[in-house]
């Protein structure tokens, strides 16, 4: 069988590699328009539930890359000065460009033909044709996928800093334009990812849409100076943008399927991105375990056994995101305790009891102010 895998993200990084483990015999090829050293941004994070179902499913990838991750028992509120922490929300994160480089290596290791610097513009023939080619699918244009966009009206960008923070934190900032918020992060010793976030008004009014990116930067820099402490943003391809929700009414597509982002993204601020894709990549292989050569019994498993899974996920970023879309008026009704509990309590999947078993320091805090009553 002759596999063509269209991107070399972790999506596409991981499905080649546990299909070529499985079957030898099949040739399997990867093809990615950047050479092996490029990527966009800086760290990402995974939750430490992510992690155990990684565990689980991949255990020596998983073993790879604990070794190579910053990890943190805690995620961290920062509002009005005062700093709020969450005991039981631990997350783990590493840079975008180790966790490629790991996979690509064990990708060769495993006899997968990865293709880099050639961009295609259609699909080339195969038995089965993979679109893990991210966000822009060039897989899902034109092939019947039905995909469906809605457009967030935030707009954030992604900078990286050598300031080292201790969590995932989220400080909520104002000044004279508006209202700010930086998820912040370290992913490696020396670097963390700074991704600032401001409604679409108090873009405009701060001027940053007539802003290059040094002038941008140096804003930012301003808004967030207490938390960077001297320490300057870093820019790598940083934009300001506009967050699409996609999904996809149809997965696949004659013997085409997507996974990974380009199947549907989930907001950032749920830390899925990576994760989803690494599952979608160990659901796909394990149809193919099962059907065999069998492309169309494969694609019909994948997606029986998936899209429920994820479309309760992605009922809970879409929560998410909108939570964002509203932060200003959350932090001008709530203090840094209140903003806390509204914002774990946020996609309506965590009940105050769920939360005491998690977060039982925090949740003290909190029944104590009467917040979850
Ligand atoms: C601002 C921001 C912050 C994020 N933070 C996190 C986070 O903290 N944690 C997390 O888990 N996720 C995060 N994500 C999401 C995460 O980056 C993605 O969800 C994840 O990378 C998806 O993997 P993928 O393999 O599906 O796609 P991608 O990583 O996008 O890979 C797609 C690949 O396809 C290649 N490609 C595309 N088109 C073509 C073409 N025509 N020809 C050849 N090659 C092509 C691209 O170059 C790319 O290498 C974030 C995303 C953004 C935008």
């Amino acid at each position: 069988m002759h596999i063509a895998v269209l991107g070399a993200g972790p999506a596409g990084l991981l499905f080649s590699l546990l299909a070529k483990r499985r079957t030898p015999r099949w040739r399997i090829e990867v093809h990615e328009q950047n050479p092996p050293d490029a990527t966009f941004g800086f760290g990402v994070v995974f939750s430490q539930g992510a992690l155990a179902l990684l565990e689980r499913d991949a255990p020596d990838l998983h073993a790879g890359l604990a070794a190579r991750m910053e990890s943190w028992p805690m995620q961290r509120i920062v509002h009005r000065g005062q700093a709020v922490d969450i005991d039981g929300n631990g997350f783990s994160a590493i840079g975008r460009l180790d966790l490629l480089r790991f996979l690509q290596g064990l990708c060769l290791e495993a006899g997968v033909d990865i293709r880099f610097d050639r961009r295609f513009e259609a699909p080339p023939a195969a038995d089965l044709v993979v679109g893990a080619d991210g966000l822009n699918s060039v897989v899902r244009q034109g092939k019947g996928f039905e995909p469906q966009i809605e457009w967030l009206t935030n707009k954030f960008v992604w900078y990286g800093t050598a300031q080292r923070f201790d969590c995932l934190t989220l400080t909520f900032r104002e000044n004279e334009h508006g209202a700010f918020v930086a998820h912040h992060y370290r992913y490696s010793p020396q670097m963390s990812t700074f991704l600032v976030e401001c409604d679409a008004a108090t873009w405009q009014r701060a001027g940053l849409d007539r802003m290059g990116d040094a002038r941008s930067r140096a804003y930012c820099e301003r808004v967030f100076a207490q938390d960077l402490d001297g320490h300057p943003l870093v820019s790598n391809k940083s934009l300001w943008r506009q967050f699409p929700l996609l999904h996809n009414r149809r997965w696949s597509a004659g013997n085409a399927v997507l996974i990974g982002d380009a199947l549907r993204s989930m907001h950032f601020s749920i830390g899925s991105g990576t994760r989803l894709a690494f599952e979608d990549a160990i659901a796909l292989d394990r149809a193919f375990g099962e059907a065999g050569e069998n492309v169309p019994a494969a694609l019909a498993a994948f997606e029986r056994e998936r899209r429920p899974v994820v479309e309760k996920l992605y009922a809970a970023a879409s929560a998410s995101s909108y939570w964002y879309e509203e932060f200003p008026d959350r932090m001008a009704r709530f203090d840094a305790l209140g903003l806390a509990y509204d914002y774990m309590t946020r996609s309506g999947r965590m009940s105050p009891e769920r939360l005491r078993a998690m977060a039982p320091r925090f949740m003290k805090q909190v029944d104590a102010a009467g917040l979850s009553a």
